[in-house]
């Protein structure tokens, strides 16, 4: 196949100071949870990335010294000269491809506690340090020496980085964890000196470290600017009228303007709240500013819509975190004129809550991201079969589907059964959900590559039994039946049953899922998952007129979705739906009529009055199946849900990770890097 001209003009080189991108695909930095502790796996991601086509790949934030550690967070270091040869590896397997290396060096002022180093950190006015963790810890103002200081450190950084092979070198405002958006913006910065006060004065210490870093490596080097064009504080803060000012002032000065937004849960926000190009109405107005390429993103999955903003004047190149982790080789197949084979992001975020629990990056819809190196996956290739085993999958939701996907690719015969009428499981029935609509894509794109393959049969309304599955001959089975929502209240907070009479109406998620509804008008929630489903749920029944409240043992709703950036924005949604919030309760009860909650810190007990309760609490295995051809000495595996309940993430990869692994010797212990003592 070859590629549409529609597309051409995604493929021309886009020159950004003293080097040139083959392309106008840019892998903006992002995170990823493996930094310094797991550099080869980093490297080897990187170049995958590289492989696919995207012309620029960046790491992510790169320390430039220890007074702006940022532990436990594991990102990359550019400390001393001890930290190059790491580096240089990340740049070498993007060079192996073509693509050009960038480096984001990144200070992050009072957002570096330096728990690590024990350094005081230091801010653009005094402050306490802004953190996850509310340490109680304070920044102090950076005096001029500092200042110079600074600028000494960014400049050394930078060079290590020339010599570390990379090819952009960043100046890094942006996040609202970049120090010069700090001195930047009127939010922050309180001084009363030459680097405080109007906008030019704001605006030096951005301008010098540009000054200073195209004077140590521009040479060679590009040089962009990441810049918040909007930290959605009104005018107390940066918003795009002050930004673009500043961009005016300094258009032509560095190379490249990589556009994004303040802070991370506006720049990477889920498809359950945004959509394709939510970036567009802030970044429009820049590339009439300058000359210098424009970088923007907006999770862009769609070559369409690339070429509409490009077209349009909107950005010269297409920046992407999210849809380059989904499909690193989204590049590669556009230019191939394979669209169909795009792996679209979904906008859910998991992605990001590898970087706050401090553990490699996993994707939803990419069960191979932060395995390249480690296990050896690839996101688009997989070694052939090793016999001619007929395997027969029992489940088409997100763990059957990728291991039918996987293992058909590899060559074996498959044959895949589900009961129900369509494919996809949990993921068919939670993509109906309020603002889910974009997870179809987990099954939309499996049955895809699956309808492709002559050796993979799907067969629906197939309820499997013990009896049906020997009948099929298969020589092994896989049983990825999933699981069901628990109706006894048991989950996180009662490890027993809670005490629900028999006349009261207790639902659960999967009652909702498949049309039933409460019989009177109020309903309360008790929420002990603490993902995303008691929130979802929550609007859902709102929105068809019922009165919610909603009851969590946490301090906040939909506690999980803190690392998938999403809380504050779900709490104020169902707020100001109207929905009424419990937090810190319990419910320790289910009668007809009400329910019983008790303070978690007090036990104090109160009755609310209400005609259902819907019990969100934990799921239960659906694993009889598995266990009946276990006694009956079948070849069986299971994955997925039906074995460990989990995310839609974690039973894609359990279904890659069977494919991978089958014919093999499955192996806990993977490839690692292990500390070199001193
Ligand atoms: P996972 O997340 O592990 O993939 P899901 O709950 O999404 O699990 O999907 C499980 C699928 O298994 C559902 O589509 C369900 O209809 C199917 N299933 C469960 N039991 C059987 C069975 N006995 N025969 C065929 N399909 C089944
Ligand atoms: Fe997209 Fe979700 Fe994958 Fe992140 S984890 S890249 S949001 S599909």
């Amino acid at each position: 196949m070859s590629r549409d001209p529609r597309y051409d003009i995604l493929f021309e080189p886009v020159r950004i100071g003293p080097v040139t991108a083959r392309n106008r695909f840019y892998q903006v930095p992002h995170c990823n949870g493996m930094g310094y502790r797991d550099a080869t796996a980093l490297a080897t991601m990187r170049g995958i990335k590289a492989e696919g086509g995207w012309a620029v790949v960046c790491t992510e934030m790169v320390e430039i010294h220890p007074g702006a550690d940022v532990a436990p967070y594991t990102e990359l270091r550019i400390w001393d000269d001890r930290d190059v040869p790491m580096l240089a590896r990340i740049a070498e397997k993007i060079h192996e491809h073509g693509s050009l290396a960038g480096i984001e060096l990144c200070h992050s002022g009072y957002t570096a506690p330096n728990r690590w180093s024990r350094e005081i950190p230091i801010a653009v006015s005094a402050r306490p340090v802004s953190s996850d963790y509310h340490d109680p810890i304070q920044a102090r103002a950076m005096d001029k020496q500092d200042i110079r200081d600074l600028r000494q450190i960014h400049r050394a950084a930078a060079l290590r980085a020339k010599q570390a092979g990379y090819d952009l070198v960043y100046v890094y405002a942006g996040h609202g964890l970049g120090i010069f958006q700090h001195f930047l913006s009127r939010a922050t910065n309180l001084r009363g000196d030459e680097y405080g006060g109007s906008l030019e004065n704001r605006a030096r210490l951005l301008r010098e470290v540009i000054e200073d870093t195209k004077n140590a490596v521009g040479d060679t080097c590009a040089v962009p600017v990441r810049i918040a064009m909007n930290e959605f504080q009104g005018s107390a803060g940066l918003e795009p009228a002050e930004v673009e000012d500043a961009i005016a002032m300094m258009a032509e000065l560095p190379d490249l303007w990589d556009l994004s937004l303040s802070s991370w849960s506006n720049d990477s926000q889920t498809s359950r709240f945004s959509e394709e190009g939510f970036q567009e109405p802030h970044i429009k107005g820049v590339k009439k500013l300058t000359t210098k390429p424009v970088v923007g993103v907006g999770r862009y999955t769609s070559p369409d819509s690339m070429v509409r903003v490009i077209k349009s004047g909107i950005m010269d190149m297409i920046g992407a975190a999210r849809p380059s982790i989904a499909d690193p080789f989204l590049p590669k197949k556009i230019e191939e004129g394979r669209l169909d084979d795009i792996r679209e992001c979904i906008g859910c975020n998991i992605c990001i809550t590898g970087d706050y629990s401090m553990t490699p990056i996993r994707c939803t819809q990419n069960p191979a991201m932060g395995e390249e190196w480690r296990r050896g996956w690839h996101p688009e290739r997989i070694r052939p079969k090793e016999s001619e085993s007929h395997v027969l999958i029992v489940g088409a939701g997100p763990a059957g589907l990728e291991a039918a996907r996987a293992l058909g690719q590899r060559g074996y015969q498959i044959t895949i059964a589900d009961a129900a009428r369509e494919a996809g499981g949990r993921v068919a029935r939670e993509c109906r959900l309020p603002g889910l609509s974009a997870w179809s894509r987990v099954r939309d794109w499996r049955l895809l590559q699956i309808g492709k393959m002559p050796n993979v049969r799907l067969y629906l309304e197939s309820e499997m039994t013990t009896e049906s599955i020997v009948e099929v001959g298969a020589s092994q089975v896989l049983v990825s039946t999933g699981a069901t929502w628990r109706r006894d209240g048991t989950g996180s907070y009662h490890l027993r049953p809670i005490t629900i009479a028999p006349a009261a109406d207790a639902l659960t998620p999967d009652d909702l899922m498949t049309g039933k509804r409460p019989k009177g008008k109020h309903v309360a929630i008790f929420d002990d998952d603490h993902y995303y489903m008691g929130g979802v749920l929550a609007e859902l029944l709102r929105k068809e007129d019922y009165r919610v409240s909603l009851v969590t043992p946490s301090a906040l709703v939909s506690t999980y979705t803190k690392w998938t950036l999403e809380q504050v924005r779900i709490q104020s949604r169902l707020l100001n739906l109207g929905i009424e919030i419990f937090a810190n309760t319990d419910v320790t009860s289910v009668a007809a009529g009400h329910v019983t909650l008790t303070c978690v810190f007090t036990g104090k007990e109160s009755t609310l009055p209400c005609d259902a309760a819907l019990l969100v609490t934990a799921r239960d295995p659906a694993d009889r199946l598995y266990h009946e051809l276990v006694t009956k000495n079948f070849p069986v595996s299971r994955a997925g849900d039906c074995y460990g309940p989990g995310t839609i993430a974690a039973a894609v990869y359990a279904g890659r990770r069977f494919a991978e692994e089958f014919g093999g010797t499955p192996n806990a212990i993977f490839r690692r890097e292990v500390t070199a003592l001193a």
